[in-house]
Formats: structure tokens, sequence, C-alpha cells
């Protein structure tokens, strides 16, 4: 017989359902439990004498989180939330649980959220926790969706690495047989050479690492950047368009498909208007002066200052937007410069840095230049400037957090929550 979830059952049907038992009852000739599978709930009801005696019996073995298998009958059950219930006719024990849980999933004592990281495979076990992670698939699954329908192709690089963009300070080293390696900060290096290879148009979804010792609500160790590169653009405006079009697509993906969750959440989320506002660097100076947040021209705008203009933002309405035109002196050698400005972009969304990267610079012979401008030796980047030199046409890309996204989309407290097995400085296992 079928298996069935409980969202799919309808009267007369003779199922096989599978689930956690999430409730028990036992009014002496009638008793109840019910079954939680990942679609919601359903009631098993057992009255003396209308099931087989064998299973009547066996309802008083059951207790809280046991795995169950059920085949019987279902009917109108009026008085159920779901308007449904299920007769049985067979009924296995497939897995015991301990009655102890280590952390009060479904009760009304609040865990603490390393104790729930601990048992994440409990945590995940509360309807709204699982919310959260089809969320965050319906996110990624967007995205990956509308860079192939834009012509992107997907790529799939390294991740150990022989060093980084920056240098290794801020990355994991491993030991790579006899020599040092480390674990990627970002997919840059390879997604530029992909530019010069001819592939034009390229993206890449994958796990990125920072081993920074961040403590914030917007910092692990390990996070899914989203990360494309586009070639033969005119400018940033180019990528800009690129980028909001992959939000607006993904969040209207959310806004459809994952109807639901937001509900059980209680959350709406908003599709924004395009195009995006774009806000240049100046222009946020000058907004944060307005209200008392004194910045020098060519400071980088750290977290709290971001959180400021977020709100100066939300007062407008405004939920995501670019900053543009960074200072030069902020921003890494290989993003293009244009004196004391550059083409490095933002994209912000309330008030959080959700991605970060512009037109990149192309010409061989400037990105030397600007390199030992910024104190670097070409020599330490000969394998990075060689795509350089045999021709390769501007281009640009970002890298974008797509855990950060989650986070402020469902207004979550912490980053971790948009991830299963979050990585910390403190945090390996599980
Ligand atoms: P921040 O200044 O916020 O630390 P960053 O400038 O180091 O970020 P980039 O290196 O430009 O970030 O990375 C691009 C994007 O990747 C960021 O905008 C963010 O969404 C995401 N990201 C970067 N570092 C982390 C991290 N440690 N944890 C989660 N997401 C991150």
């Amino acid at each position: 017989m079928e298996r069935k979830y409980s969202d799919e059952v309808k009267p007369g049907d003779k199922v096989v359902m599978k689930g956690w038992v999430a409730k028990t009852r036992d009014l002496g000739g009638l008793k109840f439990f019910l079954l939680r599978d990942r679609q919601g709930t359903i009631q098993v009801t057992a009255k003396k004498g209308n099931v087989p005696d064998s299973v009547f019996k066996k309802f008083s073995d059951i207790m809280k989180e046991y795995c169950v298998s059920v085949e019987g009958k279902v009917k109108v059950a009026k008085q159920t939330s779901a308007g449904v219930e299920l007769v049985p006719s067979k009924l296995e024990i497939i897995s015991k649980s301990e009655p102890e849980l280590p952390i009060d999933v479904f009760g009304k004592i609040e865990s603490g959220k390393d104790k729930r990281f601990d048992y994440r495979f409990l945590d995940v076990r509360e309807p709204e926790m699982q919310a959260i992670f089809r969320i965050k698939a319906r996110t990624v699954q967007a995205i990956r969706e509308y860079f192939i329908k834009e012509g992107f192709i997907e790529i799939f690089t390294p991740v150990i690495q022989a060093a980084g963009a920056e240098g290794g300070a801020t990355m994991f080293p491993v030991q790579y047989y006899d020599k040092k390696a480390y674990l990627r900060q970002s997919p840059q290096l390879y997604k530029q050479m992909m530019m010069a290879s001819g592939m034009d148009k390229v993206f890449e979804i994958g796990q990125a690492f920072r081993a920074e010792k961040f403590h914030t609500v917007r910092h692990v160790s390990e996070f899914l950047s989203v990360d494309f590169e586009q070639g033969w653009i005119e400018s940033e405006e180019d990528i800009m368009r690129t980028l909001e079009g992959m939000v607006h697509y993904s969040v209207s993906a959310v806004a459809r498909d994952c109807k639901k969750e937001l509900k059980m959440l209680g959350k709406r989320v908003n599709v924004p208007k395009l195009p995006f506002k774009r806000f240049t660097y100046d222009y946020v100076l000058k907004a944060l002066k307005k209200v008392g947040v004194k910045l020098k021209w060519g400071d980088d705008i750290e977290d709290a200052q971001e959180r400021k203009f977020g709100e100066i933002m939300a007062k407008k309405g405004i939920e995501w937007y670019f900053i543009t035109n960074f200072p030069s002196k902020i921003k890494p050698f290989y993003i293009m410069l244009e004196g004391k400005s550059s083409r490095g972009i933002d994209l912000d969304f309330k008030g959080m840095e959700i991605a970060s990267g512009g037109q990149r610079e192309h010409r061989h012979d400037v990105l030397k230049k600007v390199m030992k401008e910024k104190g670097l030796d070409p020599k330490n980047f000969e394998f990075f400037l060689e795509p350089f030199r045999y021709g390769i046409p501007p281009h640009g890309g970002i890298g974008f957090g797509a855990e950060r996204m989650v986070e402020k989309l469902l207004d979550l407290p912490d980053i971790k929550e948009a991830i299963l097995f979050p990585r910390t400085p403190e945090r390996l296992i599980p």
C-alpha cells in the first residue's frame, strides 16, 4: 500500500502513514495518538471493538516520539483540526525513543541556542524549524533557476586552494600532502579565470570559509556563498542589474511557493520593486551625518553604521538597496578603481550587507600597478595575474551570503538559525 503524508489524505482513503508519535491520550475504551510526519499531523483513533484487538492493545505501548507505521482507513472527524482521522487496521512500532528528550522540543521550556544546536536533529522536528530550512532551500533553488534562465553556466571550483585573493590570515589551513593549503574564502580567483576562458557568464553556489573569531549575528566560520561573474560588461551597473534580478526572482519564489511555511513562522515577505535604489558612498555619509553619525570620507561603513543607514531606509519603506562608488582605498586591488572612487558595490538588505563585489580590474598593467600601490608584491600573485596576460574582457561579479539573506528575510535573531549545523570558533560538533 502506498505511503501518504498527512496533508495528502482524504476520507475513504486506505493508506499507510509513517511518522513520529506527537501526543498520546487514553480514555479507556478509546485511545488516540497524534502522528507527525514532515507535512503535518493526523489523529490516529482506536475504539475498542472497531479495530483489531492486537492493534488496540499495542496502543498502550506507544510513547511520545516513537517512530510508527500505521495502515488504515481515513475517516471524517469534524472534531480534529485536520477534519480527518486515521482508523488503524495495522500498527507497527518501528523505532522507540527514550522517554526524556534532552531538549524540550514541543514543550514550554525554551532551550538555549547551544543546546538546540547540540541536538539539532530533535530541534528540527519542530515544524517551525523545518519551515526555515524549506524556505532556505527554495531561496537557493530559485537563485539557481534564475541564473540558468539568464544564460549563466554553473561551475564547481576547488574548495582546497593554495592561497586566497587577500592572503592567508583569515583562511583555514589544511595539510595537503606535504604542502600547506587553505579552505577557500571565496571562489573569486577561479570565477575570474573563467572570464578569460570564454565562458562569459558563470555562477557557483558553495561553501566558503572564514577563520575569523567573530561573535556576531551575521558571521559564521562556514557559510553558503552565491557567486557570479559576468564578462563583457559596460560597468558595475550590469552587475547590479543581474544581482537585483536574482534577488527579485528568489524573493518572489519564496512569497509564492512558501506560503504555508511563512504562515507557520508568522512572517510576510515583501517582494522588492525593480530597480533597487542605488546610493553612493557619499550619499550614505551625508545621510548618516544628518542623524549624528560622523564618518570621515574614506572610512569603511561598519556594521553599526550599516544598521543605522538601514533604519533611515526603513523609514522610507526601502529594504533592499545598493551602495556604490566606494573609496578606492578601502577596496581590494582586484576592484576597478577610478581615482579616489571605485567600481565596488555592496547590496544591503534591512541594514545588513548581503553581497559585495563590482567591476573588476581586467587590465594587466593597471592591476600590477594597483597591487604595488597597495603594498602588494605582484610576484606573489603570478598565478592570479596569468589569465590577464592573454586576453580577458571587462568583467565583474559578486559574492552573496545566502544565509544572511534568509536571516533578514525571516527576521531571525542570528544567522546561525538559518544554518543546520553552524560552524563558529566554538562549534565544530555536530
Ligand atoms: P563583512 O564585512 O560583513 O564581514 P565581508 O566584507 O568580509 O563581510 P565579503 O568577503 O565581501 O564579505 O563576502 C561577500 C558576502 O559573503 C558578504 O556580503 C556576506 O553576505 C557573506 N559573508 C562573508 N563573510 C561571511 C561570514 N563570516 N559569515 C556569513 N556570511 C559571510
